[in-house]
C-alpha cells in the first residue's frame, strides 16, 4: 500500500508523522472519503472544495488544491483496486509543542482503501445526544469524531449501523456519516443544512436528481414516515428497514427505490475520467 505524506508516495510502512502534529494533540485536522470505482475518483471537485471550506473555517493554512489532486491521482494509479475509499486528511501540522522542530507547514496524507459494497437497506437507531447547529465547528467536515464514534458504538450494540441525531431544537439532524432523508405523502424530504447537518455531497446529488425537499423535520417523522433512506459517499442512496424499535418492511419502498436507481444512473456521470 502506498500513501501520500506531504510530498510524496511512501510505503505505509514507513511514512510517519509527527507525534506533536495538531490533528493528534487537539483534533483540528479536516478530511473528506472519496469513493473511487476503477481508479476513478467520484465528484472529486466536490469534495475538495468542501476540504477547503472547512480548512477555512478551522483556521488552517488555505490547502494547495492542486496538490491534493495530484496526491489523489499518484495514490490512486499506486493502487490499483475496483471499489476503494480515499481518505484526505489534512491538518495543522506540528503543534506549539513541536515548534523546535522545524518544519511547521500542514499535514497532508492520502491513503486509499479497499470499499464494500453495502447492502440495499439497513437498520438505524436514534439517540438522546444532540447536533448543535449553531457550533463553531458545524457543517465542517473535521477529524474531531469522537461524538460519532460513541454514537456508532451504541448503534452497533444495538444491531444497526448508523445513529441519527436530531439538533439542540429537537429537529431531525443526520447521521454519524449520513444525511437522512424520509418520504411523507409520497414526497421526499430531508433536513436543511441550517439543521447543523453536514452538506452532504451525495445529499446535494440527492437533492438535485430526485426533487427531494428540504424541510424542517421533528425527530418524531421518523415515526410516520412511509420511507426513510440514508445518503453518504460510501452507503450512495441506502434503504432503512428499521428505526429503533420501528420495522419498515418491504425496504426500500418504491419511491426510495427509484431514487437508487436515478443515483447510480446518474451518478456513473460524476466519475472523473
Ligand atoms: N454527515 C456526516 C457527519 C458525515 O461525516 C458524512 C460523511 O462522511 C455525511 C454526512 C455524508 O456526506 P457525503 O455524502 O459527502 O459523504
Amino acid at each position: 500500500m502506498k500513501i501520500w505524506l506531504n510530498g510524496g508516495l511512501h510505503d505505509l510502512d514507513s511514512a510517519r508523522v509527527s507525534v506533536f502534529d495538531h490533528g493528534l494533540t487537539v483534533g483540528d485536522g479536516v478530511f473528506e472519503t472519496v469513493k473511487a470505482v476503477a481508479g476513478r475518483p467520484f465528484a472529486l471537485t466536490r469534495h475538495l472544495d468542501r476540504l477547503a471550506r472547512s480548512a477555512r473555517g478551522l483556521g488552517l493554512p488555505e490547502p494547495d488544491l492542486d496538490e491534493v489532486r495530484r496526491a489523489c491521482a499518484a495514490v490512486l494509479d499506486a493502487n490499483p483496486m475496483e471499489l476503494g475509499r480515499m481518505r484526505v486528511t489534512y491538518t495543522g501540522g506540528l503543534s506549539p509543542l513541536g515548534s523546535d522542530r522545524g518544519d511547521q507547514g500542514p499535514t497532508l496524507v492520502v491513503a486509499l482503501g479497499e470499499a464494500k459494497r453495502r447492502p440495499d437497506s439497513t437498520a438505524v437507531i436514534t439517540v438522546p445526544w444532540t447536533r448543535n447547529e449553531r457550533g463553531a465547528l458545524t457543517g465542517l467536515k473535521t477529524t474531531s469524531y469522537a461524538e460519532n464514534v460513541v454514537a456508532l458504538a451504541r448503534a452497533t450494540e444495538q444491531g444497526a449501523t448508523e445513529a441519527l441525531f436530531p439538533n439542540t431544537v429537537g429537529q431531525l439532524c443526520e447521521g454519524t456519516g449520513s444525511n437522512v432523508f424520509v418520504v411523507l405523502d409520497g414526497e421526499i424530504h430531508t433536513p436543511p443544512v441550517s439543521s447543523g447537518c453536514l452538506a452532504g455531497i451525495t445529499r446535494a446529488l440527492a437533492v438535485e436528481w430526485t426533487g427531494a425537499r428540504e424541510t424542517d423535520l421533528p425527530l418524531d417523522v421518523l415515526d410516520r414516515a412511509e420511507e426513510v433512506f440514508l445518503t453518504s459517499t460510501l452507503r450512495d442512496v441506502q434503504a432503512v428497514h428499521r428505526v429503533d424499535d420501528r420495522e419498515l418492511p418491504g425496504a426500500p419502498g418504491p419511491v426510495t427505490a427509484k431514487a437508487m436507481r436515478v443515483f447510480e444512473e446518474r451518478a456513473a456521470d460524476d466519475l472523473d475520467p
